[in-house]
């Protein structure tokens, strides 16, 4: 799960790290409120959306009246804001965030990971901040600083002055960047973070290190623990394809085809994917119903994957060891009688009660296309889309 900036922004200070003060807006006239509330001529209205990129799209801009202010504001809600992050669709901006604006000296890059070779989190940094991370590995590489944290013992000291050293911060600010370092990684560790970004980390004029930016996610598997966590989500900001499974507890990706796909099993979805496309066509989604699926759950998966309107055929592939087909084929039958179904349906039974699940199929009577083997579903999948 991702959250805002404001958001990341507020739990980093917690942790210690040195944020602009700032204040949230829906509105145009909210926003100048705020930037009258904050004082100071100069504020940088920033535009609320889950990606980053937003400065050169548009969704960062300072400002230097109220007038200025409600202005940029009125430009950017209620828009879509494509950034390079977001791909075409965009994402909505529904929230601004007005901050005072910074007097930047210098900009730094801090990332932390969950690095998998490792299986450690790894702290990456640069002196080249602003830019993306994924541009300073193309222009500036050898400026990339790697730092593998122990679990154990957590980021030590040593280990936060080396990096501060290595980014050339002046000695003055090394006890600061090590505050901001050490808070930055206990955020990432105590809230189950899978990714915390500061980009730029600035030096201020005043030689203050303070985070301009901030952007966290969290594992989705954790966040039943994590409710301070979990009421940041904003599902405005989701796949509401996405947001629709996860309500529902179903593991589901939207992807950009036309055949709509629930398998079950993730190894099994995934080697379904490969077989439509290389029968020619294109998956819609990727969908595990799980192992011991009921009529009630195949009926909630089928809604999840109708409520993508680019699909045209649907593809049912079951291998049930612990699933039963004959639960599947009842889930299937009660889709039709409580989903509006207008499009082909494929469905491939094999396992557990495969017999009754068959059985099942044939005499509802229903327009369903059944096959024996994956290779034949996704080949009838594709062929049902020419039909
Ligand atoms: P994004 O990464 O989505 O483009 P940022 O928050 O990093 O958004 O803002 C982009 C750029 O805008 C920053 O690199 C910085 O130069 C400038 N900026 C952002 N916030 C402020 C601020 N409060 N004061 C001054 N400049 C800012
Ligand atoms: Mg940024």
């Amino acid at each position: 799960m991702d959250i805002h900036e404001y958001q990341a922004k507020e739990i980093l200070s917690r942790f210690g790290v040195t944020v602009p003060r700032g204040g949230l807006a829906y509105s145009p006239e909210q926003a100048s409120y705020r930037a009258q509330e904050l004082g100071g001529d100069r504020w940088v209205v920033k535009a609320q959306i889950h990606s980053g990129g937003r400065g050169e799209a548009g969704g960062v801009k300072v400002c230097s009246s109220f007038a200025e202010v409600e202005e940029a504001a009125s430009e950017m809600l209620g828009k879509r804001l494509i950034t390079r992050q977001t791909g075409e669709a965009g994402k909505s901006v529904f929230r601004l965030y007005v901050e005072e604006a910074a007097d930047i000296a210098r900009e730094i890059y801090l990332g932390f990971v969950l690095d998998r070779k490792t299986e450690r989190i790894m702290v990456v940094a640069s002196a080249s901040g602003g830019m993306e991370i994924e541009e300073i590995s193309v222009s500036d590489p050898d400026s990339i600083l790697r730092l593998i944290v122990e679990p154990a013992a957590g980021l030590q000291d040593f280990q936060a002055r080396e990096l501060a050293f290595g980014l050339g911060l002046d000695k003055a600010l090394t006890a600061k960047a090590v505050k901001v370092f050490k808070g930055a990684y206990r955020a990432f560790r105590d809230l189950d973070a899978t990714m915390v970004e500061i980009n730029p980390l600035i030096v201020t004029g005043a030689g203050e290190l303070v985070a301009l930016d901030g952007k966290m996610s969290f594992d989705d598997n954790a966040l039943f623990r994590r409710p301070e966590v979990s009421e940041m989500r904003d599902k405005s900001q989701e796949d509401p394809r996405e947001a629709y499974a996860a309500d529902r507890g179903l593991a589901y990706v939207g992807l950009d085809g036309n055949i709509g796909c629930m398998i079950n099993g993730a190894g099994l979805a995934m080697a379904t994917m490969d077989m439509i496309k290389l029968a020619g066509g294109e998956p819609a989604n990727f969908l595990d119903i799980g192992g011991g699926a009921s009529p009630e759950r195949v009926l909630k998966a089928f809604r999840t994957v109708l409520m993508d309107d680019g699909i045209k055929v649907v593809l049912v592939n079951i291998f049930a060891g612990i699933n039963r087909c004959d639960w599947v084929a009842e889930g299937v039958v009660q889709a039709y009688a409580q989903a509006d179904i207008q499009i082909p349906v494929v469905v491939r039974l094999s396992g557990t009660n495969v017999e009754e699940g068959r059985a099942i199929i044939a005499e509802s009577g229903l327009p369903i296309i059944t096959a024996d083997t994956l290779a034949d579903a996704a080949e009838m999948s594709v062929q049902a889309l020419a039909a």
